[in-house]
């Protein structure tokens, strides 16, 4: 078994028996479930809304190139700068080149799930650059040196009275601090933040091709500031972000905060077109847009596994999971995960090192339905199995396994030979790993061919 997978397996036992875990976990699933149902009364058919998101994504990918071609131009034009990376290594170079020509020693950075891909916090301290996570959840997590818990609520993993022994230990501020009062005092350290930085960094929830904009989504305004108020400003963000057209926000922006939060709309939405502009007061003096590729080039070449580029990141299905809601977002090892980052992270990394997390799932459909753009995640899930299976990637023991199954499986003769006693003693003793974590697995006294038979005979 590769380390990956086994790592996941020791985490995952762990948290499952976390009833801790599992508590807080449940608690704050719960309150999302309670408003995304009134975040939802907004459409009049959600399913229509969540049908035609699914078309313009489709759209968006299948003219992935001309769409990001397009933004290129556009905002070039209004003196951004576009840098393209293959790689997470690319990319982390290019902002280290950024760093040094501005003499960078500190930057603020919003919440954003591509720099946790590129591990971008950790390079940048290798390089004596502070790098602040200005989204409170990022900054409870970046407090405790935890990566994000889940892609939309980083720090969903703790309570309030976890946070406030946090900020009493690192920030010496009292144990018994209120949520209100706690938040005021990440804000005032935060503040001080943004006057020290030289660089600000945001992600982007989407690229607006024709617009040649980034526009970012959230709730405390810090991405806003992130963009704005240090002199220059970079975006890093995954090439299938891209939307055709800025009209099109009309209907991601009310759906990512439905699917995301439950709320109708996200409280800050802005459209970033550029640096400042000349006799414009506000604003960056520089903006750099790094389109990261990453493996997702990968994923675009994959007939099937391309419906997963289509992601808008609302963390639905995660939500939904009843694996995810058991063993929680770390134990996957991965920045994305979840039903999603189940789909994705074997295509982005490598088959054979993460093909255990495709399996990590019941099957039951429930991310698919929840799904807002309507990606068929468990179908993607069984496709990554199949995959995995034809490169080769399954053990001689597995396939040997699963061969004399089928063979069993297809044979009446077979199926029927032995007692109930003999074939639950048989598969008990085989089944080790399953044992692990389920009681004995007990046949019934006739199997339903023997009653059919009894009943109605041979016909
Ligand atoms: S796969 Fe769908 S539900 Fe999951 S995060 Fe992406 S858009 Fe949301």
């Amino acid at each position: 078994m590769k380390e990956t997978a086994s790592d996941f397996i020791a985490k995952s036992s762990e948290k499952a028996d976390d009833r801790d875990h599992r508590q807080k976990i449940n608690f704050n699933i719960g309150r999302y479930n309670a408003v995304v149902p009134v975040g939802k009364k907004q459409f009049d058919n959600i399913d229509f809304v969540r049908e035609k998101a699914k078309n313009l994504k489709w759209k968006a990918i299948a003219s992935l190139d001309s769409q990001l071609e397009e933004f290129e131009a556009a905002i070039t034009n209004r003196g951004a700068k576009v840098i393209w990376a293959e790689t997470a290594e690319q990319a982390r170079e290019e902002i280290l080149k950024i760093c040094h020509e501005k003499n960078c020693h500190s930057l603020v950075k919003s919440k954003s799930m591509v720099t946790e891909e590129i591990k971008l916090n950790d390079f940048l301290k290798e390089h004596n650059i502070t790098s602040v996570e200005t989204d409170l959840g990022e900054y409870i997590q970046q407090l405790d040196d935890e990566p994000p818990y889940h892609i939309v609520t980083p720090a969903m993993h703790k309570s309030k009275e976890d946070v406030a022994k946090l900020f009493s230990e690192k920030l010496g501020t009292e144990p018994t601090l209120t949520p209100e009062q706690l938040t005021l005092v990440a804000r005032q350290i935060l503040r001080e933040k943004y006057l020290e930085a030289e660089i600000g960094i945001t992600g982007a929830n989407f690229i607006i091709a024709d617009a040649g904009a980034i526009a970012v989504t959230e709730n405390e305004g810090n991405a806003r500031l992130s963009c704005a108020w240090p002199k220059t400003h970079i975006v890093v963000v995954g090439i299938e972000k891209v939307i055709p057209s800025l009209t099109d926000l009309a209907l991601f922006w009310p759906l990512l905060a439905t699917y995301g939060t439950g709320q109708t709309i996200t409280v800050y939405n802005t459209i970033v077109t550029g640096p400042k502009q000349p006799g414009e007061t506000d604003g960056p003096e520089e903006m750099y847009v790094i389109l990261l590729d990453n493996g997702r080039t990968n994923i675009l070449a994959n007939e099937k596994a391309r419906e997963s580029l289509y992601c808008i990141r609302c963390g639905a299905c995660l939500n939904a999971c009843p694996v995810y809601k058991n063993i929680g977002g770390h134990a996957y090892s991965t920045p994305y995960s979840g039903p999603i980052g189940s789909v994705i992270t074997p295509h982005l990394k490598d088959m054979n090192e993460w093909k255990h997390l495709s399996y990590a799932s019941s099957l039951c459909g429930n991310c698919t339905e929840v799904c807002a753009v309507k990606i068929n995640l468990h179908e993607l899930l069984l496709e990554n199995r199949r995959e995995s299976v034809d490169e080769g990637d399954a053990s001689f023991a597995e396939r040997t396994g699963w061969k004399m199954w089928k063979r069993a499986m297809l044979n009446r003769r077979t199926m029927n030979m032995g007692s109930s006693k003999m074939k639950s003693w048989v598969v008990n003793n085989f089944l080790k790993s399953w044992k692990k974590h389920h009681g004995n697995i007990e046949f019934p006294k006739k199997s339903f061919n023997q009653m059919w038979r009894e009943k109605y005979g041979n016909r």
